[in-house]
Formats: C-alpha cells, structure tokens, sequence
C-alpha cells in the first residue's frame, strides 16, 4: 500500500475528552472514539492516548498518530511546555506515545492542526497566505504560507488572543489586560451579555428572557442563536473585524478562515467582521483586501488536521530513512527516531500477540527502492 492511500489516526485532546478517529487521505473520518481526558496526571494522559489508538488500530491499518493539543507545542513537534487545561510542562510527549505504540507520532498545537486541515480540505484550499482564527472559549490562531504552518522559532506563533487590542481593558487569564480574547471569544461574549444583563437594561431583555431571568446563566450559544434570530444587541456583541485588521498590518494574508464554536453565527458574524475589517486596515482603499470565510469543517477539523500531519511525517520519515545520502543533524536524528520505531513496534507486536500487530510500516526499507512513489 503506499503511504499516500493509508490510514492514520487523529486526536483532540481537550480539557475534558479525548476525541479521536481514523482518518482517509481525502480527510473523511472512517472511526470515532471519545472518551474522558485524565487531566491531572500526565501518565495517564498518555494512557488514554494508548489505550485510544490501540482500540482503534484493532479495527483498521494505521501508519501514524497526529495528537493536536490545546497549548505551546516547541518547535520541534515532539514536547508540549505548557497546556492550560492539563498537567503538560515540558512534556516529551511525542518520544513517550511513540515508545508505547510503536508509530510514529506528531505533535501539534490544536489550532495548527485545525488551520491544517482548512487548508487541506476546507475553507482556505488553494490559499497560498492564509490565516485562521478560531474563536472558542478563547481565541486560537494559525498562520500558513506556501502550505507549510509558521510555527516561529519557538513553536508558539499564531497565538492571536493575546494581542492587546484595549490598553488597560479587561483582565486577560494570561495575565495582562486587554487581550483580543477578551473581546471577541465565546468567553468575551458570555462576559458583555451578563454585564449587559446585570446593568438591567432594557435592550438585554431577549438575553435575560432566554436565560429564564438568571443573567448567570447566560452562554455564549445562547448569544449566537438570538443574533441569528435577529436579535440587534446580540449581533452587536460579536465583534472581531479590529484584530483581524491587526493581523493583516502585521500578515497580510489573501484570506481568513473563521473557525470554532463563535463562527456558528455565520454571516452575523462575518459581515461586521468584514465592515470593521475595512474601516480599520492599513492603507485601506490601495490596498487589495483579505477574503474572510468560515471554516467548513467544524469542530473535527483538529482532529483531521492532526491525522493528516501524522501521514505528512510518516512519508518524510519513510523519505529519510530509504532516500537521503547528505546527512544533517536532522536527518540524522529522524534516522535514529525511525530505528527506534521500529524496535518499539516489534516490541509492541510482541507483547499483544494475537492482537493486530502495531507495525508502523512493513515495508518501510522497502517501499521506495521498489519503485513505488509516495508523491
Ligand atoms: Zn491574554
């Protein structure tokens, strides 16, 4: 089988679950698990990450495990240094799967992977600068240019919620004021309805009413569905068109991909988005401007982006091992990683006789001295 038809295997790992499926080279998902996330301690993190991978590799041939994570992955794509909902810091996450299951694994940041598989496969296909914002509880991000994903030196570029966009505004999590996702996330939304509601203004009454008459029990959903009914306060609270002209001074990318729970609202969302957008960009009326889209794929689009980030590895690992003559410091280390593989699948086939063997790739010394392309 070639590399480019095989199947791999994509994770979430969220606060709360773990969501993983089997994923097609044209990026349909075949099989889905979900399943509770230890979050306390990092060992049994990768326990349900094992356990996840191997029920589903008992059903279907996987070459390779891509794990998209909520926070700062390095740039190497092998540790995470810091996730906010688990007990990640500097964690050398992708060596430690890897030893367990013997395929080989990567390691992304969940809204890297996310903009990957737009890009692949959804809104932001045949971009060339493309910039995805996803607006969840916070506000995610991921720059890609010439199809490859600007991670910046430390792994830890595209984390846009974190720009200041109100100097001295609202107290961010991260520590300073101000912050976009102060502003425009699911999170910021919640926060101004409530205020709003609080205020006991009479244009807050469609959101208290929707929230049985309890400001606290105002969501961010229930903000999007009444400004999909209409209703003219809740549209006003989605804002996002200022920060994305931030990043077009900063990017200048030929489209944005609008992605996460907040996008739900659609055009509500996206038609102010694109007015202030206008309003406020650099050099606006000589300039030409951004596209500003939706995503398409929904919430597995991490998911999908980390299977296919996986198949990407797994060919440049296979490349590594039968091809390369000029020998770098990084070939190097991928040539060692992929021998250690290998014993780790031999040892895992061992140990789980009479299951399906985990073989990261039978063929792997084989492939392309037969001929056969991976391209
Ligand atoms: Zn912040």
């Amino acid at each position: 089988m070639a590399l480019t038809q095989a199947l791999t295997i994509g994770i979430d790992i969220g606060g709360t679950k773990v969501a993983a499926g089997v994923v097609d080279p044209e990026g349909n998902i075949l099989d889905r698990l979900r399943r509770d996330t230890p979050t306390k301690d990092p060992k049994e993190t990768e326990d349900a990450i094992a356990e996840t991978v191997r029920d589903l590799e008992s059903r279907h041939d996987v070459i390779a495990v891509g794990i998209g994570a909520a926070g700062f992955v390095d740039g190497t794509r092998s540790s995470v240094l810091f996730a906010p909902h688990l007990a990640w810091r500097h964690e050398p996450l992708r060596d430690a799967v890897e030893r367990r299951l013997g395929l080989p694994v990567v390691v992304e940041n969940d809204a890297n992977a996310a903009a990957w598989s737009e890009w692949r496969f959804g809104g932001g296909q045949g971009e060339s600068h493309l910039v995805c914002v996803t607006l969840g509880t916070g506000i995610g991000g991921a720059i890609l240019n010439d199809g490859a994903l600007q991670r910046g030196k430390f792994g830890i570029a595209g984390e846009f919620g974190h720009m200041q966009v109100v100097p001295g505004g609202h107290r961010c999590e991260c520590g300073n004021r101000g912050c976009w996702e102060q502003y425009a996330s699911g999170n910021a939304l919640t926060r101004e309805a409530r205020e709003l509601a609080l205020s006991g203004s009479p244009v807050a009454h469609n959101l208290l009413r929707a929230a049985g008459g309890d400001p606290r029990k105002i969501n961010g959903p229930m903000v999007t569905e009444l400004a999909k009914d209409g209703d003219p306060v809740a549209v006003e609270l989605l804002g996002l068109g200022i920060g994305l002209a931030n990043l077009a001074a900063a990017l200048d990318p030929g489209t944005f991909v609008i992605g996460g729970g907040v996008s739900d609202a659609g055009e509500l969302l996206l038609a102010p988005a694109r007015e202030a957008f206008k309003r406020t960009l650099t050099g606006r009326g000589f300039r030409p401007e951004a596209r500003i889209v939706r995503a398409v794929l929904g919430p597995e689009a991490g998911l999908v982006g980390a299977a296919d980030l996986a198949r990407e590895e797994a060919t440049w690992l296979r490349r590594v091992r039968v091809k390369t003559t000029a020998v770098t410091a990084k070939t190097a280390a991928a040539r060692s990683r992929s021998t250690r593989l290998e014993r780790a699948a031999r040892k895992s086939a061992g140990r789980r006789t009479g299951m399906h063997a985990a073989s990261p790739d039978p063929d792997l010394h084989h492939a392309d001295l037969n001929g056969e392309s991976d391209e």
